[in-house]
Formats: C-alpha cells, sequence, structure tokens
C-alpha cells in the first residue's frame, strides 16, 4: 500500500505543455479522482504514474520512491483502461491469471487469487467464457478482476465505466466504491463526468488545460469552489452566471446584474467590501433559486421574477429554464411549483449559497473567507456518512 506524490510535473508533446507544474499529494488508501474536459490531461497524469509515459519535469513517487524511472512492471500499480483490453482468445480465467503467470507466481497461488477476486466480484460462474460471450457490465468486472489478483498498491482506472450504459455505470459506481473500502488500497481514477468523481471519489483534482485548478473533497468544491471554470463544472445541472457590479446603497452591499439586484446583508458582506465598484459575475446553483411559494425554511431569501421558458419533469424536482430581461439561466424547484409554460413565476434566490467572482481573475472572491467553515461542515459530514 502507498500514497502517490506529482511533485511540479511538467508534460511536453513536442513544444506543447499538456500539464504545465502540478503538485499533488495522494494518501495512502485514498479515492483521488482526476476529472476535467476533454483534452486537459487527465489521462497523461494517469499514464505518466504508470510509467507509459514520460515525465518531462519534475518527480512523480508511488510510496518514498522516485519511480521516474522505473519500468511499468516494476511500480506495484495495476491499470484498468477504458477498453478493457482483455485478450480475445483467453478465457474469463485465462485472462485474470496471465498478469501473474508473467510475474512466475506459482500455479496453486494464481488459483487461488483467480477464484477468490472472481468470487468476491461475482464472475465465478463465467470464468471459461471468452470476453465476446459477455455483456458490457461482466466484462468490465473481468477487467477489474485482472487489476485484484496483481494485489497492487495502487490501483489506476481510466473511464472504466464510459462503455457502459447508464443503469449499469450507476451500480458500477457502487461497485467500485465497495471495492475500494473492502481492500482499502489507493485507487487513483481518470473521468471527464463530474458526477462519477463527485459520487467515488474522498478527493477530487478539477484539472483544465494541464493545470490543477482545485484539489479537495466533494463537499468542498461544491461548496467552496476557488473560481469559475470549479464552480461551472461541478454541479448538474451547472451553476448559473450573471455579469454583475458590486455597489453600495444605504450601507448595504448590491449585487446588481441589470437584470435583478441582490441585497447582501451585513455580516455577509465581509468579503466583498473590498471590491465595490468591481464587475463580478455572480454564481447561483439552480438549487437556490426557489419558487416564492415553496422556499424551504431557514435561508435568507432575495426576490425576482422571472418568465418559464421549459418545465422538465424530474418526479421528485422540476427543472425550470427561466428567462428575465434577456439573460437565460435555470432552477431547480419544488415539484409542487404552480408555474407554467409562457407565465411570470414570483422566485427568490437564497443569499445564503450564492458565489461572487473576480470577473478578471475568475477566482471566488469568498473563497478564503468560508474555507474553515466549510471545511468544518465538510469534516462534520464525513464522520456521519
Ligand atoms: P479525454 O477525456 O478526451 O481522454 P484527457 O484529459 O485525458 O482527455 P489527455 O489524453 O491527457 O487528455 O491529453 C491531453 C492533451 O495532450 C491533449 O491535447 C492531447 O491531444 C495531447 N496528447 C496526448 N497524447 C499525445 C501524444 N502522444 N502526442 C501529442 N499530443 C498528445
Amino acid at each position: 500500500m502507498a500514497g502517490v506524490t506529482f511533485r511540479n510535473v511538467v508534460k511536453r508533446f513536442g513544444n506543447t505543455s499538456v500539464i504545465k507544474g502540478i503538485t499533488i499529494e495522494i494518501a495512502d488508501k485514498e479515492f483521488l479522482v482526476f476529472v476535467g474536459p476533454s483534452g486537459c490531461g487527465k489521462t497523461t497524469c494517469l499514464r505518466m504514474l504508470a510509467g507509459l509515459e514520460e515525465v518531462t519535469e519534475g518527480e512523480i513517487l508511488i510510496g518514498d520512491r522516485i519511480v521516474n524511472n522505473v519500468a511499468p512492471k516494476d511500480r506495484d500499480i495495476a491499470m484498468v483502461f477504458q477498453s478493457y483490453a482483455l485478450y480475445p482468445h483467453m478465457t474469463v480465467y485465462e485472462n485474470m491469471a496471465f498478469g501473474l503467470r508473467l510475474r512466475k507466481t506459482p500455479k496453486n497461488v494464481i488459483d487461488e487469487r483467480v477464484r477468490e477476486a472472481a468470487k468476491s466480484l461475482g464472475i465465478e460462474h463465467l470464468l471459461d467464457r471468452r470476453p465476446r460471450q459477455l455483456s458490457g457490465g461482466q466484462r468490465q468486472r473481468v477487467a477489474v478482476g485482472r487489476a485484484v489478483v496483481r494485489n497492487p498498491s495502487v490501483f489506476l482506472m481510466d473511464e472504466p465505466l464510459s462503455n457502459l450504459d447508464a443503469k449499469l455505470r450507476v451500480e458500477a459506481r457502487a461497485f467500485i466504491s465497495k471495492l475500494h473500502q473492502r481492500l482499502g488500497t489507493t485507487f487513483v481514477y481518470v473521468t471527464h463526468d463530474q458526477t462519477e468523481a463527485m459520487t467515488m471519489g474522498t478527493r477530487i483534482c478539477v484539472l483544465n488545460a494541464g493545470e490543477v485548478q482545485q484539489l479537495d473533497s466533494p463537499y468542498v468544491l461544491y461548496h467552496n469552489p476557488r473560481n469559475i471554470f470549479v464552480a461551472g463544472f461541478i454541479g448538474s445541472p451547472a451553476m448559473n452566471f450573471f455579469d454583475a457590479t458590486l455597489r453600495e446603497s444605504d450601507g448595504n452591499l448590491i449585487v446588481d446584474t441589470g437584470v435583478f439586484n441582490l441585497v447582501i446583508p451585513q455580516v455577509k458582506a465581509v468579503p466583498y467590501r473590498a471590491h465595490i465598484g468591481k464587475k463580478v459575475v455572480l454564481g447561483v446553483r439552480p438549487e437556490d433559486m426557489h419558487d416564492v411559494d415553496y422556499q424551504p425554511p431557514g435561508i435568507t431569501p432575495s426576490p425576482i421574477e422571472s418568465s418559464v421558458e421549459v418545465i422538465e419533469q424530474m418526479g421528485n424536482e422540476i427543472i425550470l429554464y427561466l428567462e428575465e430581461g434577456g439573460k437565460q439561466f435555470v432552477a431547480r424547484v419544488d415539484p409542487r411549483t404552480t408555474a407554467r409554460i409562457g407565465n411570470r413565476l414570483g422566485m427568490v434566490i437564497n443569499i445564503d449559497n450564492v458565489h461572487i467572482f473576480d470577473t478578471e481573475t475568475t477566482l471566488s472572491l469568498g473563497y478564503e473567507h468560508k474555507r474553515e467553515q466549510i471545511a468544518a461542515e465538510a469534516k462534520a459530514r464525513a464522520k456521519v456518512h
């Protein structure tokens, strides 16, 4: 078992910098997810860790050992690829045993490990089949099984669920999370899917254009995003953004979007006061916009009005696509809402949860201020779950 460290790691392909100097510490037994849009460098990070790609600058450590020049087979890792990469002419048993055979593991040990892994993965009845005789979900389990039998210090997974349909993906997510809990091994997992990242990761590293945007627990990323990129990437439907100006009126701080004004109460205005007069971006999550008649208790409401353009019934909630003053936005509201397409709807925004970003730097102005409180909330929740 081992943690993983990226120390000032740079990767260039020719003259193009793909990873621009990242430093990350992944603790032993952690489930760390690299998430980000296509081309941001997630797979390159994983491949460098696996030894399939050279590190241009910096160091990668597994445990205390610098592995830059260690061959992949000597890194004590096992990787599950998006394609599964199963050998079609071999049975499930042979596929799972292959890596151990290469390492000259005694036959009886191989047999014991393969059967034990197959049992725990629920595929022991498939051991004599070939990959083409399996469903997508079964193949995925075989690919995981092949990694499990190796008993590595670190599991690397590159989009292992992307070939599965939506229902199987949800099942496989839970299955991999359970596997992580049971094995107690370090997992490093790559996905472009923020839901996968949020549901599986103990911590998530949000990458964009080869740079770490934020590395935090799912709770912190969601409630205290460091910049506009993270705020927009994490959460579905995505956060609404409004260009705005901060101004002061009668001692109150006003976020003026040109479409509506939010009055920020004195106690909450502290991190923003220094920015009065500046252009900012207001961020509001869809779940922080409520039908005025069905607002939850305990929030700090600020009224707005808008026209209802589209209504999506989700059963337990309703997604509204709204428009006001030429600006479109999305709200996730109580299913009892009386919203009708084409009608005006009275709404409130919960000021307690809004985010305000500097337009120029894209950084959250409240990030440092909220940091301790959100971290404490995350810790309290971690104890409960
Ligand atoms: P995706 O989600 O689409 O797989 P990713 O975040 O995993 O994307 P990478 O595969 O790590 O992205 O690629 C990062 C960047 O590096 C991309 O712009 C890609 O085109 C480039 N790249 C990757 N491999 C090579 C290579 N062998 N030669 C040149 N450029 C490469």
